[in-house]
Order: structure tokens, then sequence, then C-alpha cells
């Protein structure tokens, strides 16, 4: 289905953007696997996906944090394939505190990998995919897209950020074959969620089934967390043929979240 395309998704030798990666490497695309660190389990990622799904697969080091990488990621992977048709940016951390003590390291830390990564990404394969007359950009962006939570602003200003820029690229490039839009993930069990489990579990003295029921879920109708394979799914569709008018748009997978 999407043999031929290229696809890069940032923050993929983890979580989400791990099963992004598996899923569009079986739907047949090449696959460029990121993240920031350069060890041999990254480059194994790569290897792996390739050899299991009989499609091209290469780990890229860049940082998100930093503008010129997150353009040279883009830059590096026309050099080696000759194009990007999918772009995923997936690259998220999460940081917790009331604003008043929020370290600013953090704020512009969220700001620059979870916002300000995909506008230099998008900025430099746009302009590949619109002279291709196809193209994909499936933003990660969250609940927090939607709605917002005490103690997580920077988390939640990116998120709504992302969903602004989501829109504006789709009028940027509607028409031309290319769409982006945003899927919108509630909880899901990944590290950057096992963390804020760990940490409330011990500010608040709770075990970790009543952590996860009343605390982490408490938005969460379903009171079950999303897969990282379900996220994959979505974001596989929206790559597809199938969601060719399907732009500008997000896609809530939230257990009933932002339903309310
Ligand atoms: P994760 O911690 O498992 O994965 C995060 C990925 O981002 C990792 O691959 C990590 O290496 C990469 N990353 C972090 N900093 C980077 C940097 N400076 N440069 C390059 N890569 C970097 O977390 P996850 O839950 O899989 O998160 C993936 C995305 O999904 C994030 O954008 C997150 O905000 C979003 N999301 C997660 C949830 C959830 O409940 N887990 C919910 C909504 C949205």
């Amino acid at each position: 289905m999407l043999s031929g395309k290229t696809a890069i998704v940032t923050g993929s030798n983890s979580g989400i953007g791990l099963a992004i990666a598996e899923a569009l490497a079986a739907d047949g695309a090449n696959i460029v696997v990121n993240s920031f660190t350069d060890g041999s389990a990254d480059h194994a990622i790569a290897t792996r996906i390739a050899k299991e799904h009989g499609v091209e697969a290469v780990y890229l080091k860049a940082d998100m944090s930093k503008g010129v990488e997150c353009r040279d990621l883009v830059e590096r992977t026309v050099a080696r394939f000759g194009g990007v048709d999918i772009l995923v940016n997936n690259a998220g951390i999460q940081h917790v505190s009331p604003i008043e003590d929020f370290p600013v390291e953090k704020w512009d830390a969220i700001i620059a990998i979870n916002l300000t990564a995909a506008f230099h990404t998008t900025a430099v394969a746009l302009p590949h995919m619109k002279a291709a007359g196809w193209g994909r950009i499936v933003n990660i962006a969250s609940a927090h897209g939607l709605r917002a939570s005490p103690n997580k602003s920077a988390y939640v200003a990116a998120k709504h950020g992302i969903v602004g820029l989501t829109k504006t690229v789709a009028l940027e490039a509607a028409g031309l074959g290319v769409t982006c839009n945003a899927v919108c993930p509630g909880f899901v069990l990944t590290p950057l969620v096992e963390t804020q489990i760990t940490d409330r579990m011990a500010e608040l003295g709770l075990d970790r089934e009543t952590t996860i029921r009343d605390v982490i879920l408490e938005k969460q109708p379903s009171k079950q967390f999303a897969t990282v394979e379900q996220i994959a799914a979505a974001t596989a569709f929206l790559a597809s043929d199938a969601a060719a008018q399907i732009t500008g748009t997000t896609l809530s997978i939230d257990g009933g979240w932002t339903a309310a």
C-alpha cells in the first residue's frame, strides 16, 4: 500500500513512535527511525524493521530540540532515499509541575521538541511533497492539544500549538496531494506515562492499580489505556490513499476524554 514511499518517524526508538514505524513498514514504506541517541540498540531497531517487513530502514540520529538537526534529518532522508513522502512528528517529552515552579529549561525543551521541531521538519519536507504531488504529515499531538490539565503548562501549550500548526499546514498544502493531520491520544502506557505513574504513586501514597484508575485515567472515561498499536493504526490510515481528503483535522483516540 505504501511501497516505494519513504517515512520519517521522529522519536521512534520507543513507545508510540516505534509502533508507528512498524505499522508504516508493514504497509511497505521505507523507514527512517530517529532519536537523539546513537547506540547499537537504535541501529538494531532499523535493521530488524527492514528484515521483518522487507523494506529499507535506517536509523538517523538527530536531536529534535535543535532546529538545525531537525532540518538536517529531512535533508539526509532525501539524500538517502530520493525523497520524503510521509513525515510523522512524534518525538515528545513531558514535565509536570505548577507553573510558578516550572523550570525554564524544561519549558524551553518541551516547546522545542514537542512543537518547534515539527515546524522545522515540515518546512523542509513540504516542498519535496508538493513537488512529488503526494505527501502525508501526521503530528502526534494529544488530548492535551484539545483540553488542559493542571501542572502541564508547557505540554498543553505545545500540543495546542501543534494542532494549530497542523491546520495551517493543511491549508497551505490543500489541493496539492499533501495532507496534514493531528492524532490526539489520551493516555497510552509508554515510558512517558510510566514516569507519571511512579511519580504520582510516591506523591499520593497509592498502589499502582488505584493510581492508574483514579489518578492517571481520571479523565479517560473508558478507564483503559489506548495502545501504541491503536495509535499506529490510525497514523497508518491517515498515511493511506483512503485518507486523501482528510486534512487539517484532529483524530482523538482517548477513550472518550474529549467527548466530555
Ligand atoms: P516515549 O518516551 O516512549 O517516546 C518518546 C520518543 O521521543 C522516544 O523515542 C525518545 O527517544 C524521543 N525523543 C525525546 N526527546 C528527543 C529529542 N530531543 N530528539 C529526538 N527524539 C527525542 O513516549 P511516547 O508516549 O511514545 O510519546 C510519543 C509521542 O506521543 C509524544 O509526542 C507524546 O507527547 C505523545 N503522546 C503520548 C501519550 C501517552 O499517553 N503516552 C499521550 C498523548 C500523546
